[in-house]
């Protein structure tokens, strides 16, 4: 790392010492672009990394609602506006118990990036509240989400600030956050959330678009180095929306899904696993992954009980993360490499520690997929979905479906030319930055010092 660099990472450090999770990720972006950096001179003084490090504004606020026994509670809500250089604050909302400030920060950080590398006009934005959806009612979930966007609608809008749906925020909460918004409004301003109900709004694929598009990247990542997906063996971690339709794309390519977790363990089935069945435990009876075994007894189940998660052991050709940060660290990265894997893709978010990031990179015969480039699927669809809302006008699937594939293509091969151009091999993750970046600085610079 050069000076400049240094010193940013530095004051980053200095300026938030408790946040771990966003130093993390701005470390991961500042190590790889070096060579641009190198190259233009102006970035210092116009102090284009400061900038871009810092959000444009942080909202943070209280979220009381009441619960079945009559109790009030009072949770925390988030909203990061980090970034609209190149489009409106852009990014989900995440219910979660562990959700804080820096997890907040980092992922609003990832998202300015990967929306530029979508082509798409849109900036970086990302929120959520320490709630815990989990063992919820309906009831307490539609309190919950109108009391969240009882103070968020006052900072979002079609053209300021778009959320969407993460971890802990499904189709269900999507819609109790939307009638709320709608309500207050008094006006039906479809493009000011996506991941809606397809009969209100929604585009269709919108829900398959993150595993649908890891699979698309993974299939385009392989093609380049002379290997495909047809007859491999995936692991996927996770169990919640980007993992079970990377799973149905898999398959449909001709992969073998062999298994799958959740924060409480995973499941092996040799044979395959059975995603309709994982469907039906997940996504309509909201149950555990260990219930697998009551329909398939033939599989195995093991509990997740010390710091590395036990799908990590099982032998793969291609390992997909979908659950979380910090998944997957070095030891498991290490047990996987041995096991004889050939690829690593994120669909979850910095799932990688980053000690198991440098691992693979470092690994010249890992392929390694990074986030930002392999997940980039869904807000490419949900910027779809907010195109479609100001036509008026809905794409039927296979028009949706044949966009994703393009830009999931051409994001590969904008990974792919940084990394021709500034010879880093095959370091996917330095191309990811370099390219989103290099977008990002010549539209910071083209408008001025703001
Ligand atoms: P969901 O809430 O639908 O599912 C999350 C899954 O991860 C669940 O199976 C959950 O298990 C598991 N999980 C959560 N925390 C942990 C943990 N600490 N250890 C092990 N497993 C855990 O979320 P999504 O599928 O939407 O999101 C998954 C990841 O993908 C996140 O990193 C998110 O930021 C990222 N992402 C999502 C996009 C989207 O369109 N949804 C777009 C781009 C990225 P359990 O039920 O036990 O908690």
């Amino acid at each position: 790392m050069n000076k400049y660099l240094k010193t940013v990472l530095n004051n980053i450090k200095l300026k938030n010492p408790h946040e771990n999770e966003y130093i993390q990720a701005v470390e991961e972006v500042l190590t790889s672009i070096e060579p641009v950096i190198n190259e233009h001179s102006e970035f210092e003084k116009l102090a284009i990394l400061e900038r871009m490090t810092e959000p444009e504004r942080l909202i943070i606020f209280r979220v009381p609602y009441v619960n079945d026994c009559g109790q009030t509670i009072v949770h925390r809500g988030y909203r990061v506006q980090f970034s609209n250089l190149i489009g409106p604050y852009k990014g989900g909302l995440r219910f979660q118990p562990d959700v804080n400030q820096s997890i907040i920060k980092f992922l609003g950080f990832e998202q300015i990036f990967k929306n530029a590398l979508t082509g798409l006009p849109i900036g970086g934005g990302k929120g959520g509240s320490d709630f815990n959806p989990k063992g919820k009612s309906d009831g307490e979930i539609m309190r919950f989400c109108q009391s969240f966007m009882t103070e968020l609608y006052r900072h979002i809008g079609a053209d300021v600030d778009v959320p969407a749906g993460d971890i802990g925020v499904g189709e269900r909460e999507i819609g109790y956050l939307f009638g709320q918004y709608k309500k207050i409004k008094n006006a039906y301003e479809g493009g000011v959330i996506t991941g809606k109900g397809l009969s209100y709004g929604g585009s269709l694929v919108r829900k398959e678009a993150t595993g649908y598009g890891l699979i698309y990247f993974t299939e385009e990542m392989l093609n380049a180095n002379g290997l495909s997906l047809e007859g491999k063996t995936v692991t996927i971690s996770g169990s919640g929306n980007v993992a079970i339709y990377a799973c149905e794309k898999a398959f449909q390519k001709g992969a073998k899904v062999v298994a799958m977790s959740d924060s409480n363990g995973c499941i092996y089935d040799a044979g395959g696993i059975d995603l309709n069945v994982i469907k039906q435990i997940k996504e309509k009876e909201r149950g555990r992954i260990k219930d697998y075994l009551k329909h398939h007894p033939q599989a195995e189940y093991f509990e997740h009980t010390g710091e590395d998660s036990p799908i990590w052991e099982i032998k793969t050709d291609i390992a997909l993360p979908c659950a979380t940060q910090n998944e997957l660290t070095l030891n498991s990265t290490k047990k996987l490499i041995a096991n004889g894997l050939t690829a690593i893709v994120e669909g979850a978010n910095m799932p990688c520690t980053k000690e198991a990031a440098e691992y693979f990179i470092s690994n010249k015969k890992i392929l390694y997929g990074p986030a930002k480039a392999a997940n980039a699927g869904g807000v490419a669809v949900s910027a779809i979905e907010m195109s479609q809302n100001s036509m008026r006008y809905y794409f039927s699937f296979e028009e949706a479906d044949k966009l994703l594939k393009d830009i999931m293509k051409n994001i590969f091969s904008s990974c792919q030319n940084a990394c021709e151009k500034y010879n880093l091999e095959k370091n996917y993750t330095a191309g990811a930055n370099i390219a989103a970046f290099t977008k990002l600085a010549k539209a910071m610079k083209a408008q001025g010092i703001v």
